[in-house]
């Protein structure tokens, strides 16, 4: 009798998960289970404004796949999806082909540009090791360069972080933490440095808590950092922005953080979606397809309460790995009854650099010093769901002090 295919696509937080959880479950046995990722390493997304800042080196938040997964139960295929074809129950990669008889998506998300001009020429994103270890690289450059110019450009000293949502936020955080040791390093007046949080709504962080909102909003001004609320951006251009009232802000680094949509495999791959992400079913299924799970920033699932979306989170994605190996499991053997997906959201924990963060768990508000411990107890808890204690030890933030 022939194992069924298994096939994760995605080693993030949903797909890692998924994986560690069938390899426990010694899934392998009564299935081929292949996981494809495009790095040979897994990396925390959620730590990643900290190396786009230049606050914590980018190996502290990726791990080797193998030093996780034992590729002796679980395949691993370095490679690039780039297409899957349904209706053939095959992954097309760009290095060749794969066939499944169960799929999992947990390919994560891209930024939303919202067709905005100029977005993808001259913005950086927030989205992978590559991609803030280039942002990291490319302040550092306007620095070191900055004094060595016979005529100075002081855009070369101005960051605009377009965005004032959660990532936007904490990468203002750890920027405005970064600046005055890039300052000194370099010998440059800290006045001359301008950071400038530019947000299309009413406010920082829209829709959160007020009370934190204000805290983080004040923390951050006191380091410097420009908020500019109500200000949309309307296009990106090699030498700065151009604001919805006319206005153009010159500068040399535009970090764009204004929300993500799901990852272009999903539109390509010809499935129905939202902002590029699958209205999954309750068991988390893309609908019509009996065979193909989504989980994590590729699948949207409605809050019932407000009828909206759930933010997409890894929290979330986290979860939904155990209702999707339960439900590849039920599958496999022969089970037609699944389980439902019900999100059980503890909270929202954000930093704001150094040990500051604002956080709201349950309708207890965290300020300060105890809501940045508390973010590093979520990132070392899900090092612990992952990789148990050894992991923890290894790439945890055991610097609580
Ligand atoms: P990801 O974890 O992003 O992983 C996707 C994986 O797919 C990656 O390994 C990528 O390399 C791989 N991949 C992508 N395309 C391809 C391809 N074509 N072929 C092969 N592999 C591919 N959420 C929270 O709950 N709490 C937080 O505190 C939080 N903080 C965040 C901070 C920042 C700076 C950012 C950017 C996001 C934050 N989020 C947070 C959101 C969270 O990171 C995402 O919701 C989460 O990462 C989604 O998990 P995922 O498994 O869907 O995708
Ligand atoms: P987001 O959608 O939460 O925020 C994007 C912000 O950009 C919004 O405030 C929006 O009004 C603004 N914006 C949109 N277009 C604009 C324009 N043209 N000009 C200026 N501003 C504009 O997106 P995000 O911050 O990238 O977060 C993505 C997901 O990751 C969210 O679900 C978020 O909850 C999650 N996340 C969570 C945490 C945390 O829990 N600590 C941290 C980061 C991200």
């Amino acid at each position: 009798h022939k194992r069924p295919k298994i096939v994760i696509l995605g080693a993030g937080y949903g797909g890692m998960m998924t994986a560690t959880r069938l390899q426990k479950a010694n899934a392998h046995h009564d299935a081929e289970i292949t996981l494809v990722n495009k790095h040979n390493y897994h990396y925390q997304t959620t730590w990643l404004h900290e190396p786009a800042a230049g606050t914590l080196h980018h190996d502290r938040t990726r791990m080797r796949i193998d030093s996780v997964i034992d590729t002796k139960k679980i395949h691993f295929i370095k490679d690039a999806v780039s297409e899957i074809k349904t209706d053939e129950q095959k992954v097309i990669l760009e290095g060749g082909e794969l066939e499944y008889d169960y799929l999992v998506i947990g390919l994560g998300s891209e930024p939303e540009t919202f067709g905005i001009p100029g977005v993808e020429e001259h913005a950086f994103a927030i989205r992978s090791v590559n991609s803030v270890r280039h942002i990291r690289e490319h302040i550092e450059y306007k620095f070191a360069s900055y004094n060595s110019q016979e005529e100075k450009h002081d855009e070369d000293l101005t960051f605009i972080v377009a965005g004032a949502g959660f990532t936007g936020i904490e990468f203002v955080g750890e920027l405005s933490k970064r600046v005055p040791e890039l300052c000194e390093e370099y010998d440059i007046d800290r006045d001359k440095v301008k950071i400038y949080s530019v947000e299309a709504a009413p406010t920082a962080l829209p829709g959160f808590d007020d009370e934190l909102v204000n805290y983080a909003m004040n923390l951050l001004e006191s380091r410097g950092v420009e908020f500019l609320i109500n200000t949309p951006i309307k296009e990106v251009k090699e030498d700065g922005v151009l604001l919805n009232n006319g206005e153009e802000i010159k500068a040399s680094t535009v970090v764009w953080t204004t929300g993500v949509r799901g990852n272009a495999v999903i539109e390509k791959s010809g499935f129905e979606a939202m902002r590029g992400r699958i209205k999954v079913e309750k068991d988390l299924r893309a609908p019509g397809f009996d065979n193909i799970f989504v989980i994590g920033d590729c699948a949207l699932i409605i809050n019932e309460e407000i009828n909206r979306p759930y933010p997409p989170t890894a929290q979330i994605a986290i979860q939904q790995s155990y209702t999707c190996s339960n439900n590849i499991k039920a599958l496999i053997a022969g089970k037609e009854k699944l389980e439902e997906f019900t999100p059980d959201i503890k909270g929202t924990v954000a930093s704001l650099g150094g040990k500051e963060a604002i956080g709201l768990v349950g309708s207890t508000k965290l300020y300060g010093h105890s809501a940045s411990a508390m973010k590093k107890v979520i990132d070392n808890r899900y090092l612990f769901l992952l990789g148990g204690m050894p992991l923890v030890l290894k790439k945890g933030k055991l610097n609580f002090f």
